[in-house]
């Protein structure tokens, strides 16, 4: 009698772990895909690195914003 219940809390306790492992991995594989990588720039006027695609270029130099490329053509 003593036997059954050691090898009832371990099969309860193999139970609960394999649910434990069984559950994670599907939590981890709905994240969702992580977007392309883009070409990162930096602004000549202040420095800041912002994707190639939201930068304003001017000839081989490229503005954060409109105002930053005013100031720097001056
Ligand atoms: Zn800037």
């Amino acid at each position: 009698m003593k036997y059954l219940l050691v090898l009832a809390v371990i099969a309860v306790g193999y139970a609960f772990w394999r649910g434990q492992r069984t559950g994670a991995p599907p939590s981890k594989g709905k994240r969702p895909p992580l977007p392309a990588p883009q070409d990162m720039v930096a602004c000549a006027r202040c420095g800041v690195h912002l994707p190639r695609s939201e930068a304003l270029a001017h000839g081989s130099r490229t503005y954060c914003c409109a105002e930053h490329q005013q100031q720097d053509a001056r």
